[in-house]
């Protein structure tokens, strides 16, 4: 099998509600998604996306993904793309680096094989639990009472997995953890999301104020080194997703003890084959995960389903749905949806959802 034909689309995905970064990083409301389709010459069409979290949260940036696309084409069409690590070399010869401009073509070709196979991608990536996925909520930066308020409509919702994101100001981001744990609920797992919002002294005064709760932390700090520094200072459990990028960087906190989860988000890594490498590790060193899109329809949050359900039911602490945080819809209603604050793995070979063409706007396409 060869692929013959790939065409990119583009579509502004509108957010629901406009968003500020925490550390003074820029406000955005929309995020630029790129679309790829690849044509066989045996009739099988697969789907890929890469939907960066706005330019502004790390480096990564819409266009950046068409212009990867446009140098990576030639180099791609014509080989098989149910030899996804042939294809995974392909791109890290013609193009070092850039990992978010390779994940849709990644997705792309697994959602060929697994159709070529009859299976689900997480079936053909070695078996799937069916077990529905918890979805993290995402409770922005507010005040104490805000924060309450959000996370009982995310409750009301069936939700059981949340990140409350905090961030910048030491005293209200002790206030808000200590209210937000006197009132979990049973069985809930709760994230306090930093985003790199710390210098090191923030993150070892709230970490320290709040060690009698033993909650945990996601990227305390801007880097591993931050991360690294703190380390010995306090006692809570870390999670790392923005500083979890490339192979180098998850073997290196597996062995230095840098973090006890990790939250792989797929197109920030370069898609399923090199994520699946993360997830291996992390499960060698008792590492658990969050699995999530960077950001996306519904195709990147099902990608991410996908890799979830190929990690142990107990390594798996939740995933994401960003498509619940946009207003524009590209698969007319098809694919996993938040069902009871969880998603549920969906049966149908490859991906297992397609967006509508008619949704999106094509801006190339390479044979
Ligand atoms: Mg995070």
């Amino acid at each position: 099998m060869k692929i013959t034909c790939i065409t990119v689309f583009q579509k502004n995905l509108t957010l629901e509600h406009p968003y500020w970064l925490s550390g003074g990083r820029l406000k955005f409301e929309t995020l630029d998604a790129t679309l790829v389709k690849f044509d066989t010459d045996e009739g099988l069409t697969g789907w890929g996306e890469g939907t960066p979290w706005g330019h502004t949260y790390v480096p990564a940036h819409g266009p950046g993904i068409r212009a990867g696309i446009e140098t990576m084409a030639p180099f791609i069409l014509g080989l098989d793309p149910r030899r996804v690590l042939d294809v995974e070399r392909a791109m890290d010869l013609a193009l070092p680096g850039h990992l978010y401009a390779k994940s849709p073509i990644d997705m792309a070709c697994w959602d060929i094989a697994g159709q070529a196979a009859g299976l689900p991608i997480a079936d053909l990536m070695g078996g799937g639990s069916r077990t529905p996925k918890p979805i993290a909520s995402s409770v922005g930066a507010k005040t104490v009472e805000e924060t309450r308020e959000v996370l009982k409509r995310y409750r009301d919702r069936g939700y059981i997995a949340h990140s409350v994101k905090i961030g910048g100001d030491v005293d209200r981001d002790i206030a808000r953890i200590r209210d937000v744990e006197e009132h979990r609920a049973e069985g809930e797992t709760i994230l306090y999301d930093v985003n790199r919002g710390w210098t090191r002294q923030q993150a070892l005064r709230v970490m320290s104020a709040t060690e009698d709760l033993n909650v945990m932390f996601e990227q305390p700090g801007e880097t591993l080194d931050d991360i690294a520094a703190i380390r010995t200072k306090h006692a809570a459990p870390v999670s790392v997703d923005e500083s979890l990028v490339t192979l180098q960087d998850t073997a290196r906190i597996a062995r230095d003890g840098l973090a006890e989860v990790f939250g792989i988000k797929l197109n920030r890594v370069g898609g399923l084959t090199k994520a699946a490498r993360m997830r291996d590790i992390a499960l060698a060193h008792g590492i658990d995960t969050f699995v999530m899109a960077t950001g996306g329809s519904v195709l990147a949050d099902t990608e991410a389903l996908h890799l979830a359900a190929t990690i142990p039911d107990h390594n798996m602490l939740g995933t994401w749905a960003c498509q619940d945080m946009i207003t524009t819809e590209i698969a007319d209603g098809a694919g996993p949806r938040a069902k009871n604050g969880h998603l549920h793995l969906p049966e149908g070979p490859g991906l297992g959802v397609r967006p509508s063409e008619k949704a999106l706007t094509k801006v190339a396409d390479y044979e």
